[in-house]
Formats: structure tokens, C-alpha cells, sequence
């Protein structure tokens, strides 16, 4: 596997087998003793504080980076090795356990919901806020539930089938999540989804809260293209026109999104009516997502977000903007055409939009009766 490099891991033999794949984070820190700082250790030593995975019936084996990073450095390339080590080794287990920074986990919980395209098994990231090694870690639960909820099965099939972000006791479609909080063992939050799963004794799994896939391909069909000429600008009161104005003149930029108040309102004025008019005539997609951190853009409420429509700003609806910064990058790399990237982006692809909201189309949709996996 490029870029990983096999821990040969077998806590115990069950059932149900599931891979880890450790790229890093907080959870697998442990201080430097001449400089004091947090550094990354190797999956072999977390896991030896974690004795209950041997014991928890399910076979694990584990991968790590070869080099174990602090999320901050996280790029594309690294969510295309997760895509690909997913896909070489998705017929050789039930599901998937990415042990993840909780720094950038959205946006790779997000860029990986895109590029897998319908997964039928659970690939779910996890973290922690204190190194695995401390008193009172978060690490160890974040762990042990990932683990078991990759194993958890319904009627024989995987109950979680896509990407899923656990932390806090709770499991998150992992395209709704946002990190909320530096220091909280509640640090990941889920504003527009509800949890599908809350960990408490027992595991509750909201059901109609699930997404299915609209078909379950022997090999998930990756689409490892990102393009990463793609802006995120946040408007302020007194933001410079001429700063954005040079910022939109970068001659590769592709897409922007444009984090706006409220539910998806911008200044009147005519200095930015002219800047986006020129970006959209110069073909840049424009994905229009809220500053607030729940809810979404609804464009026909104010009069102040029916400018933005008119100059070919496309409504993000509820996404977060971690889902459309990852969703734009993913669908300016499938085509060219803007009525297709539009379609797309407003689109439902993998839950990262409530279709209620605007009405939407959605590829597939909550769980229902469920889909033949094929394994
Ligand atoms: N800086 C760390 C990271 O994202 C923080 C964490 O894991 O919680 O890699």
C-alpha cells in the first residue's frame, strides 16, 4: 500500500474484521520531552493502550501513514491514499476505522463521502482531544465504539453504510460535520443532520437518520480528481472590494464559496454585484453556504441573496462549508460544463444537503428497506 505501511495487528479473531488505518492526530500524540510539544507515535503503541480491542470479537488489523501527521497537514493526496487503501482493500473486510486529527477530520470525512461514491460498508474517522496515553483520554471510547460500530451488523448487512464521523459518544454523517470546539470532549458536531448513532449503554441508532447508497458496487468506483483552484471568502462588514475583487482576478480559480450572513444575504452594493458578475461571467462556480452555524442559505427570503442568484451565485442550502469546499473541488474535477457543475452542486449526492430544504433532487436517500450489498 503506497504511503502506508502494514502494523500486521491482529487483536483477536471473530466475526466481523475491520481495518484502522492511522494517519496521525492528538489520539496517537504523546510529548516530546526536550520540547514539549505534542508529537505523533507509531499505531503499535497506541493500541497497546487499548487492550479491550483484542477482546472485543472482532478481527482488526491496522495500516499507519508512514509517517503519522498532525491533521493540520492533511492534503488531498492524503484523502486519495485513504480512498485508494479503501477501495484495494475493501473486499478483505466489513468496514473501515480512520484514526484522524480532529483538526481538518470534516474535511476529509467530507472529500472522501465524494470520492468513494456509494460505499456499502462503514468507513468511520475518529479522534480524540487528549493523547490515548493520559488520564482521562477521550481516546480510548472514540476507539473501541468506532471499532464496533464498523462491525455492527443489521439483518447480516452493515447498518452503516458510508462515511462516518464518531467523537462524543455520538456518530455523525461524516459530510454534516463540523469541529465546534478546541477544547470539548463534544468537539464535533453535527449541525444540520441528526446523529444517527448516540452511544450510551447501549448503541441507538437513529434508523431514518441513515443514508443508503443507491447501489453497492463490488469495488467502490472512486473518483480520485479534486481541483483545488477554489476559494473561501467570508464576507465582513467593510470587507475591501478591491481586495476581493483581486483575489476572484486569480487566473486559475474555478470555484468559491462565499460565506455570506444570515441565511444567505450580501451587501447591496454595486462594487460587489460587478465583482461576482464578472466571476460568473468568467465561468467561476459561485456556492453560496451561511456564516451561521446552523441552518442554511434559503436565496428566495431577502431581497439582499436575489442579487446573488442573479449574478449566478448557486445556493449551498444547508451544506457546511467544509461539505461545499470538498464538493465543489470533486465536481469541478467530473466536468467542465456549468449547467453540470450546477446541477451537481445543488444536488444531494451522498446526505450532505437536506433535500426538504430546497426541494432538492437527492441520489438516493435515508435508510429504508435497504439495498443488496454486495460483498
Ligand atoms: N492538532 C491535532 C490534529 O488535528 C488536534 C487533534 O487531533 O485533536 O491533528
Amino acid at each position: 500500500m503506497k504511503g502506508l505501511r502494514d502494523m500486521g495487528l491482529e487483536a483477536s479473531q471473530g466475526e466481523r474484521s475491520i481495518l484502522v488505518i492511522y494517519t496521525g492526530g492528538t489520539i496517537g500524540m504523546v510529548r516530546d520531552k526536550v520540547s514539549g510539544a505534542l508529537v505523533p507515535l507509531d499505531f503499535s503503541q497506541v493500541s497497546r493502550h487499548v487492550p479491550e480491542l483484542a477482546h472485543a470479537g472482532i478481527r482488526v488489523e491496522a495500516v499507519s501513514f508512514e509517517s503519522p501527521i498532525d491533521s493540520s497537514d492533511v492534503m488531498p493526496k492524503h484523502w486519495r491514499s485513504l480512498a485508494t487503501t479503501i477501495a484495494e482493500c475493501h473486499a478483505s473486510f466489513d468496514g473501515f476505522v480512520i484514526l484522524h486529527g480532529t483538526d481538518t477530520m470534516a474535511y476529509t470525512a467530507s472529500a472522501l463521502s465524494f470520492m468513494l461514491g456509494d460505499v456499502c460498508k462503514p468507513v468511520i474517522l475518529t479522534g480524540s482531544q487528549l493523547p490515548i496515553g493520559v488520564p482521562r483520554t477521550d481516546g480510548r471510547e472514540n476507539l473501541l465504539s468506532a471499532v464496533m460500530l464498523a462491525a455492527h451488523a443489521t439483518d447480516g448487512r452493515p447498518t452503516i453504510q458510508e462515511v462516518a464521523v464518531y467523537f462524543g459518544n455520538h456518530l455523525f454523517r461524516g459530510n454534516r460535520t463540523h469541529k465546534e470546539s478546541a477544547q470539548s470532549f463534544q468537539a464535533i458536531i453535527s449541525p444540520n443532520h441528526p446523529p444517527l448513532v448516540e452511544a450510551g449503554v447501549d448503541f441507538e441508532i437513529n434508523r431514518p437518520a441513515l443514508w443508503r447508497p443507491s447501489h453497492c458496487p463490488r469495488v467502490p468506483e472512486l473518483n480520485l480528481g479534486l481541483r483545488t483552484e477554489v476559494a473561501w471568502i467570508s464576507l465582513f462588514p467593510g470587507m475591501s472590494m478591491d481586495w476581493l475583487r483581486r483575489s476572484l482576478e486569480w487566473e486559475d480559480l474555478r470555484g468559491m464559496v462565499l460565506a455570506t450572513y444570515g441565511s444567505g444575504n450580501a451587501p447591496t452594493s454595486e462594487l460587489l454585484r460587478n465583482v461576482l458578475r464578472q466571476a460568473n461571467e468568467r465561468g467561476i462556480t459561485m456556492v453560496n453556504v451561511t456564516q451561521c452555524g446552523h441552518g442554511g442559505v434559503h436565496p428566495e427570503l431577502y431581497a439582499t441573496s436575489h442579487m446573488l442568484a442573479g449574478c449566478g451565485v448557486i445556493p449551498g442550502h444547508d451544506m457546511t462549508t467544509e461539505a461545499a469546499l470538498t464538493k465543489l473541488m470533486h465536481v469541478l474535477a467530473l466536468t467542465d460544463d456549468n449547467e453540470t457543475i450546477r446541477d451537481f452542486m445543488t444536488q444531494n449526492l451522498r446526505g450532505e444537503l437536506t433535500p426538504s430544504f430546497a426541494g432538492v433532487s437527492q441520489a438516493h436517500g435515508p435508510a429504508g428497506a435497504g439495498l443488496p450489498v454486495e460483498m
